[in-house]
């Protein structure tokens, strides 16, 4: 059985993922735990391990490798469609998570204004089971 995905709001914009409108156009992205520690307890703790640092132009075509196209060419098109990644999750105590790494939320929100690494970046909607 196909499960739901959170849609995805993101405020990382130094990632060669992020489109303007909060929006992040990888085809899938890894959320995990805090990498020293293996656990969570805080939404400082989890980040978006698909981050990647956008410097130079090369970075960005680079990101092709896992960009949503087709999400990216319907998205201006068609009323009311975000694009939005497929979410595969590692923080086994957060609320939504369920076995299989899928995310249960309707909505997560990735944030890291101007940071440039992957453990900078939170996935907001965390909440503790
Ligand atoms: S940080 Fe993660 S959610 Fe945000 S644009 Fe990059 S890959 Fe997408
Ligand atoms: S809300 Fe929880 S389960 Fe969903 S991506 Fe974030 S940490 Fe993972």
């Amino acid at each position: 059985m196909a499960k739901d995905n959170p849609r995805v709001k993101c405020t990382v914009d130094k990632c060669t993922h992020w489109m303007s409108g909060n929006q992040c156009m990888a085809e899938e992205i890894s959320v995990y735990n805090n990498e020293q520690a293996g656990t969570t307890k805080a939404v400082s703790d989890t980040q978006c391990k698909s981050f990647h640092l956008g410097d130079d132009v090369g970075d960005y075509v680079g990101a092709l490798h896992n960009a949503n196209i087709g999400g990216t060419i319907k998205a201006p098109f068609m009323d009311g469609t975000q694009i939005t990644p497929q979410v595969e999750c590692y923080v086994a105590n957060c609320t939504f998570w369920q076995q299989g790494n899928h995310c249960q939320a309707s909505a997560i929100e990735v944030n890291g204004l101007n940071v440039s690494k992957a453990s900078d970046t939170d996935c907001q909607t965390f909440k503790v089971r």
